[in-house]
């Protein structure tokens, strides 16, 4: 059967070809025809033997996702919906920030870890994404930025699905983004964010790239956790805590902690205190999100919202409230992937 050649980090690629009995660099070569000259037939890569190319041919093809809808923000957010080639639908976001142009991937078709708050944990997983389903999202997106003279520079994996539930694919992925023969954005314009599947927290700290890790938290006592997130069940926060301690000891990358305000739920100053303690001493900021409402919870109000991030901050803890964009556009992840599922049955 036919590979996907986006599938394939360049180490992957490389042993591949050693298994014919093909030099390693030649790898290097279909990484630069693929990634650098966006070649997408084998046969355009003419520094590359014919026989060679028909060998490419015959054990690889292009992947492709297909674009169903790009909606656009008034604050200039857009939002990708793609259909896989299985026909399952998922969702990309491009952001752009003074600094940048920054993909929010996703990783799973679906999500198991059903947080009652996230519209992608309504729908359970279907299934992981390849690390080609991963880097096509950014490659399609780069391709347009590209005919503007732009280009993505920042990759967030908070899409669609928890990326430590699909570790391999979603770590591959991360080094064909980050090969400089590859879409080369650099280890520290990445950040993969998980709920906290501890075992992976230890995993990644031995990760060779320098990427940055986020935690979406969004509770600081065991009893709401576990109300809201079902990982916090398996994975208690001295569970998980003990496992950003370690993370950051052996790292030396300071973590993003995620907490999204929910009014009466988690934005009291009583919570604040709680996350206070809870972040004591840990290398960490924590970026404070508004929510993108999805049916059963409210946003806080931003007076309150105000109150929660002075409290933090007279506290010593360093803070940021995290600019909203694509609020018009449901740019919260599986918002739009929802709509059109409802809307097609
Ligand atoms: S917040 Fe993340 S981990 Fe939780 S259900 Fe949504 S996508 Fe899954």
């Amino acid at each position: 059967m036919k590979a996907n050649i986006y599938d394939y980090s360049r180490d992957a690629l490389a042993e591949y070809f050693l298994s014919l009995g093909s030099p390693k660099f030649r790898a290097t070569q279909v990484f630069e025809a693929v990634y650098r000259h966006r070649i997408i037939a084998f046969g355009d890569i003419t520094n590359l033997k014919k026989e060679f190319r028909d060998k490419l041919k015959e054990d690889f093809y292009f992947g492709s996702l297909s674009v169903v809808k790009v909606l656009v923000s008034e604050d200039k957010t857009q939002k990708y919906l793609y259909r896989l080639t299985d026909g399952n639908l998922i969702e990309t976001v491009l952001m752009k920030h003074d600094y940048g142009y920054s993909v929010c991937v996703t990783t799973q078709v679906g999500c198991n870890m059903g947080c009652l708050f996230c519209a992608s944990g309504q729908i359970k997983k279907i299934r992981d994404l390849t690390p080609g389903e991963m880097v096509m999202q950014a490659l399609t997106i780069d391709d347009v930025l590209r005919k503007e003279g732009n280009r993505v520079s920042h990759v967030v994996i908070m899409g669609i699905g928890e990326p430590f539930d699909n570790y391999h694919n979603v770590t591959e992925f991360i080094k064909i983004i980050n090969d400089v023969k590859g879409l080369e954005i650099g280890a520290r314009h990445i950040t993969l964010s998980t709920c906290g599947i501890v075992p992976k927290i230890y995993e990644f700290s031995q990760f060779p790239l320098q990427v940055n890790l986020a935690v979406s938290l969004h509770f600081a006592s065991d009893d709401k956790r576990s109300r809201y997130m079902r990982i916090n069940k398996v994975y208690n926060l001295e569970a998980l805590f003990e496992a950003l301690h370690y993370y950051y000891k052996k790292t030396k990358r300071r973590i993003t902690i995620e907490y999204i305000l929910l009014s009466g739920i988690n934005d009291s100053l009583q919570d604040a205190a709680a996350l206070v303690r809870l972040v004591r001493g840990l290398n960490c900021y924590i970026n404070l999100i508004p929510y993108n409402e999805t049916g059963m919870f409210k946003r806080t109000k931003s007076t309150q919202a105000r109150l929660f991030f002075d409290y933090l901050i007279k506290n010593g803890i360093n803070v940021v409230t995290r600019k909203e964009q694509g609020h018009d556009i449901a740019a919260a992840c599986g918002q739009l992937r929802i709509k059109e599922m409802i809307c097609k049955d």
